[in-house]
């Protein structure tokens, strides 16, 4: 994420902060502003806790997946909250269960450490409950430290399992629905159950619980349309494998074609992208770009395999559209090479995927099993 730097690691993770996230450091030293130079250094440092609360519910989160193999990008502190970068969501619903109350387990057992600590100083004579009630105009002190913290967690645990996504709350749903229900099937109920809490969060924002919980209401109800989209994408895409959905029939080019030929397939035939072959073994591809890219540079009729690029994305017919979707994401390719064992079957590009989605989608109601690969992001 841009405007946000590393300030430390943990089991392999990188922790960044958002450089807006030192506007709250400052604004919580501003709330105590009237205690002097102590009273600010005091609410700094409470806000430096607080956010030490949120890095180790994200942890909480990103250990519990690294467990299942599931590769944690980074964690990032926002001014709003922090957010644990998921390569995937496992598909299987008790390990995603884990992931997502791992997180605010984190804040009841720190609450309960607090609780814990008011109790041992309390009968030890160090402190008195009523301070904890006063302490709220008092100016610093260790007691309104621990009441802060654990005001802090408590709420932290609650506001996390409103149970809509991408809400913990949201994740626990779905994968309690889907021990029952087919993945997708979940995954809506969660979805419209999450839009029902944000629309009378909204309406309670409305009737005066301020602007903030209106904005957090909106973003909710978003949130939970784009994951329940997200989810059935995925399933239907995860239910087919990319041997389906190659084009068998594709025109392919020889190592001895030139562009004139490439010209001639793109105004007879819709297809956009050519495979250069030399015998079984594909060479290089030449797309509808190259060859524009081409006539502007070279003014004449050039051998293909001149402006052909190499089919980075290798896939195999195994693999699932879904999956293909991802290489193709993250190697930044529109194009994939299919391939069975060693023999080369043929293109298929991210157009073809989602024609394949638009098609498939109307005939579909299969659930499907296994992970699949995403950029997930977990609060
Ligand atoms: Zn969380």
């Amino acid at each position: 994420m841009r405007w946000s730097f590393k300030f430390a690691r943990v089991a392999g993770i990188d922790l960044r902060v958002h450089i807006t996230f030192f506007l709250i450091v400052i604004l919580g030293a501003g709330q105590f502003a009237r205690f002097g130079t102590p009273g600010m250094l005091f609410g700094a440092a409470m806000i430096l806790l607080l956010f030490l609360c949120v890095t180790l519910h994200e942890l909480g989160h990103a250990l519990v997946a690294q467990r299942f193999h599931v590769e944690v990008k980074e964690i990032i502190l926002l001014p709003i909250g922090g957010v644990a970068m998921l390569s995937r969501i496992p598909r299987k619903p008790s390990q995603e269960l884990f992931i997502a109350i791992a997180g605010p387990l984190v804040n009841v057992v720190i609450a309960a450490a607090i609780i814990l600590g008011i109790g041992v100083n309390t009968s030890l004579g160090r402190m008195n409950l009523n301070d904890l009630v006063t302490t709220a105009h008092a100016g610093p002190s260790t007691f309104l430290a621990m009441k802060y913290l654990l005001d802090a967690n408590v709420a932290l645990v609650l506001f996390n399992l409103i149970p809509a996504f991408p809400l913990d709350g949201g994740r626990i749903l779905r994968a309690l629905l889907a021990m029952r229900l087919p993945y997708a099937r979940a995954t809506q109920v969660a979805a419209g159950i999450g839009q029902t809490a944000a629309i009378l969060l909204g309406m309670w924002g409305l009737m005066g619980g301020g602007i903030l919980v209106i904005v957090v209401a909106v973003f909710i109800f978003f949130a939970a349309g784009a994951e329940n989209m997200e989810g059935q994408t995925r399933t239907v895409l995860a239910s087919h494998r990319v041997g389906e959905a190659y084009n068998r029939h594709a025109l392919t080019l020889s190592p001895n074609d030139r562009i004139d030929r490439v010209i001639h397939y793109i105004l007879n035939s819709y297809q956009p992208d050519f495979a250069v072959m030399d015998g079984h073994d594909i060479l290089g591809v030449v797309t509808r770009e190259d060859v524009i890219r081409s006539l502007a540079q070279h003014a004449g009729d050039v051998p293909v395999t001149q402006v052909m690029h190499p089919a980075v994305v290798r896939v195999h017919a195994d693999q699932t559209l879904d999956q293909v979707r991802q290489s193709m994401s993250e190697q930044s390719s529109r194009l994939a090479a299919v391939y069975e064992g060693d023999r080369y079957l043929g293109l298929v590009s991210a157009e073809d995927i989602a024609e394949a989605f638009a098609l498939l989608k109307f005939f579909d109601n299969t659930s499907a099993d296994g992970s699949v690969e995403g950029k997930e992001i977990v609060v």
